[in-house]
């Protein structure tokens, strides 16, 4: 019996345990100097002034637009293709998501796709880098320079990303980054916002913490703001991950280029897959590949199949408009590409535990599992 490949896992090892008896030993658990700790080294291994840990990057992303000020009346334009959250963060703020179609490269906005979706109201953008690939970072900046509007990264799966002389997160306005259990590193759950303007961290820094000003006293509250804090037991997980992110993304590079060229080989099948702006370099979270056309409507079966052989995949996400909470966001035609890539879309199993023996396996069943279905 071969072994399960799961889709994605974490490992831990002497480091993390270390640090977590330490926190437990020292008695303190909730927020305190392993927060710290793990917002300075962040901040320092993405190059940006300023990072603020809260409690999943969910909360990242909702305190990023408040900080940004998003608020009732705002338009927030996102892409079609993405997990809930991006979208479920603008809804928080009382403001109206905008959907926009992806472009077929980075599978991220599509510059022109938005260009017509600015309105007066726009307020924000949040490109995402979907599965670990940059947007085009540099198109959607000159978009909205000189217009009042935010660019407030989702980056949950990008840590690490290169974007010309940057890494992911540092481009935008503010950057948010997950934490979860599936991402590059893990916290359990968690979440991190990057940001160089120190009015944006300190207001980031309020809004996480209740709205304490604690400039004025301990119990003084000048805004509404949240329980989203990190525990130190999370930091504590975080501080031994983070020197381990760099080995991390170079096994995820090279497991990809040996997914991507067995792919790319087979001549029998067409697929598609996500091609990397200039300047830029995907960490590839997970990988992920379009099946051709032809085969869209057995991508269920596809996947049955493969964990028939223990290979764990994952579909895409469903375009956010298909989601009843935001059927009246947008029409299917104005979303050729997200609808395409989302209805035919698998991700691979994409971890430190997957060999490149793996992989060739992977593959050999996928089209094994292909073939059996025309
Ligand atoms: C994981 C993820 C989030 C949310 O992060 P959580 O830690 O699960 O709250 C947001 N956006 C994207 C694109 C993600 O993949």
């Amino acid at each position: 019996m071969r072994k399960k490949i799961s889709v994605s896992d974490c490992s831990f090892s002497e480091a993390e345990r270390q640090n977590v008896n330490t926190c437990l030993s020292d008695g303190w658990i909730t927020m305190g100097r392993w927060v710290e700790q793990f917002e300075s080294d962040f901040a320092d291994y993405c190059g940006a002034k300023h990072a603020v840990a809260t409690c999943n990057g969910t909360t990242a992303l909702h305190v990023a637009l408040l900080a940004a000020g998003i608020g009732p009346g705002d338009e927030v334009i996102i892409p079609n293709l993405t997990y809930v959250a991006t979208a479920n963060c603008v809804k928080y703020c009382g403001a109206t998501p905008v959907l926009c179609d992806v472009d077929d490269a980075s599978w991220g906005l599509d510059p022109e796709a938005v260009d017509a979706k600015i309105s007066s109201k726009t307020r924000a953008i949040i490109p995402v880098h979907l599965y670990g690939c940059p947007c085009d970072m540099s198109s959607l900046k000159s978009l909205v320079a000189d217009r009042r509007i935010a660019i407030i990264e989702d980056a949950a799966e990008a840590h690490g990303a290169v974007i010309g002389d940057s890494l992911a997160g540092c481009v935008g306005d503010v950057g948010s980054f997950s934490f979860y259990g599936n991402k590059l590193i893990t916290t359990g759950e968690g979440g991190m916002c990057i940001t160089d303007s120190s009015e944006i961290a300190d207001s980031l820094r309020l809004l996480r913490g209740q709205g304490t000003d604690y400039s004025v006293d301990r119990y003084w509250h000048s805004v509404v703001g949240y329980n989203y804090r990190m525990t130190d037991l999370q930091a504590a997980i975080g501080c031994a991950q983070l020197p381990k992110l760099d080995a991390i993304i170079a096994h995820h590079r090279n497991l990809a280029a040996v997914y991507h060229d067995l792919v790319h080989s087979c001549t029998r099948y067409n697929f598609w897959s996500q091609t990397d702006m200039p300047d830029c370099q995907g960490v590839h979270w997970l990988y992920a590949l379009v099946l051709p056309p032809e085969l869209t409507a057995f991508r269920d079966r596809i996947l049955d199949l493969l964990a028939e052989d223990g290979i764990e995949t994952r579909k895409f996400f469903y375009p956010i408009h298909e989601l009843p909470p935001y059927r009246s966001c947008g029409e299917s035609s104005e979303f050729p590409v997200s609808e395409r890539l989302a209805h035919g879309g698998i991700c691979l199993p994409t971890h430190l535990g997957v060999t490149m023996e793996d992989a060739g396996f992977v593959i050999d069943r996928l089209l094994v599992a292909l073939d059996s279905c025309l």
